[in-house]
């Protein structure tokens, strides 16, 4: 079935889950996952449990007529947050309407479906997710139908201990349709005795540890919420539509810029906002905790033209650059950055150290997921295809190479043997945060930690692994003062191993995750 096509059978069923390109619609109680329901199928017993590899955009509006439009366009913006499946679900006032598919946003919204989406309000999902029907399973956002109502849920992080909570609810009867953690939030919803919705999500929330900044749509309300760490960012902004305002909730504020909105602050960790008929009300659902913002998103994450945790990412990568310059600095000819997160650090590099800047490595934006290898295997096809040096640049040169990560390192030394092969002299690689020895657990996918290369091998060791000539990582002082973090408000945990919440279940958690480098 062509990915555009529609299963109108029942959600649950396996024709619908079976193909991994079918799309999920709901329009109809009667085809809403229930909970609980007797219509509901066991769990395919084929698919396991696959970990939560979240790495998501959400976005949210409240009361424009092209809703769903403009949402469509906010998750245009939020594309490089999750390219394996997009959501939407919008509100008519009576009831919701959900599209979601895998594929990316242009792909899965054609404008057949976003005609499909009527109604003043709507939320939406990008998700980075594996191949497969699982993929489909977890796609965003998550609705069903229960004693609250319709509602349904688009979420971003990692709930940690949700296996805990996800086993102890099935015990009482709970009947899981996915295996991503988003659901568990909404069976507690599910299962509260309170009556109101705000309270019945504030109830499931404090239950949960972890990551979430997630935007939550019923037919008359919008309500967005930030856990108390504030791990995952969620911006709050507003446009005047015929001297109206709208709300408009986004991962990143790069989301309001294409629709016209401007920022106006962050929803503060710990704090929900309700967005109804009424306007817009803001209150505090759970205490304040120590704040833990993902110093990952100003690394490398997010777009350098988003305002991220109050603070421009643009910003914060050019001082990651420029104290990498400081911290180590070596005699070269030209700075390289490879393309295109390591950007901003080498513009800084550059500025500080006074060598020239150069775009010595050229990225294929067009590369798709998939492409035909020729049967004759060329050596490091897969880096190939998405970077080119440029000889002219490079050769005869010596090159200082930013990159603002190096997890496993094959792809670093992917990267400097190409260079090499360019006929660059030397090659200093020079990394902008410092080494990433821990798995995160709070909504970005890392590899095991048996296969973080920093965690298990010397400088030196990493070194001769990329075949590099030098190898420099910012050191954590260095990360601090890039990000200005003078009170403590950032989590270092992947570089540190250091986490601020329990981790239940964390066996499971680590299984699965994907390739990056
Ligand atoms: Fe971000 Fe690393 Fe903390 Fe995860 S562990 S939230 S990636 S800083």
């Amino acid at each position: 079935m062509n990915r555009r096509q529609h299963d109108h059978g029942h959600p649950l069923s396996r024709n619908t889950l079976v193909a991994s390109s079918a799309a999920v619609q709901h329009d109809d109680p009667a085809t809403a996952q229930p909970l609980n329901g007797s219509t509901a199928e066991p769990n395919d017993e084929t698919t396991p449990f696959d970990g939560f590899r979240e790495e998501c955009g959400v976005f949210g509006i409240f009361g424009h007529p092209e809703a769903a439009n403009l949402a469509y366009l906010g998750l245009y913006g939020l594309q490089h947050r999750g390219q394996e499946s997009a959501g939407m679900c919008s509100s008519d006032g009576e009831k919701l309407h959900c599209r979601k598919n895998m594929g990316l946003v242009a792909e899965v919204f054609t404008e057949a479906v976003l005609k499909e989406l009527p109604g003043k309000s709507a939320i939406g999902h990008t998700r980075y997710s594996t191949a497969g029907q699982s993929a489909l399973l977890n796609a965003q956002p998550f609705f069903v139908e229960c004693s609250k109502g319709q509602i349904a849920v688009a979420h971003n992080g990692n709930l940690t201990n949700a296996i805990d909570v996800r086993h102890e609810l099935e015990m009482a009867g709970s009947i899981f349709q996915g295996t991503g953690d988003t659901e568990v939030i909404v069976h507690l919803m599910a299962r509260s005795r309170e009556q109101q919705l705000k309270h019945a999500l504030r109830e499931s929330l404090l239950r949960m540890e972890g990551a979430y900044s997630l935007a939550l749509l019923a037919k008359d309300r919008l309500i967005v919420a930030r856990d108390p760490h504030g791990f995952r960012p969620l911006a709050f902004g507003k446009l005047v539509h015929q001297g109206q305002d709208v709300y408009v909730f986004a991962s990143e504020t790069c989301a309001f810029d294409l629709i016209g909105a401007v920022y106006v602050d962050d929803v503060q960790p710990g704090e929900m906002i309700i967005v109804d008929s009424e306007g817009l009300h803001r209150e505090r659902f759970a205490p304040q905790r120590k704040s833990c913002h993902c110093v990952f998103e100003h690394v490398y994450f997010s777009r350098p033209d988003s305002t991220v945790f109050g603070r421009s990412v643009q910003e914060s990568r050019e001082l990651l650059g420029r104290q990498l310059a400081r911290e180590s600095g070596v005699d070269a000819d030209v700075i390289v950055p490879v393309p295109d997160s390591g950007v901003s650090a080498a513009i800084g590099y550059a500025s500080e150290s006074g060598i020239p800047y150069q775009m010595g490595l050229i990225r294929n934006h067009y590369v798709g997921r998939t492409f035909i290898e020729p049967k004759q295997s060329i050596r490091d096809f897969g880096v190939k295809l998405k970077l080119n040096p440029v000889r002219q640049l490079i050769e005869g040169r010596r090159v200082v190479l930013v990159d603002d990560s190096l997890v496993r390192g094959t792809t670093s030394r992917k990267i400097v043997r190409m260079m090499r092969q360019a006929g660059a002299r030397e090659i200093h690689m020079r990394i902008s945060c410092p080494p990433t020895i821990s798995p995160c657990y709070y909504g970005v996918d890392t590899p095991d930690k048996g296969e973080l290369i920093a965690a298990n091998q010397t400088l030196e060791d990493i070194r001769k692994f990329t075949e590099a000539d030098s190898l420099a990582y910012l050191s954590m002082e260095g990360l601090k003062n890039a990000v200005q973090d003078t009170a403590g408000d950032y989590c270092y945990s992947c570089y540190t191993g250091d986490y601020p919440t329990d981790l239940v279940g964390i066996e499971t958690l680590l299984v699965g995750h994907h390739d990056r480098d």
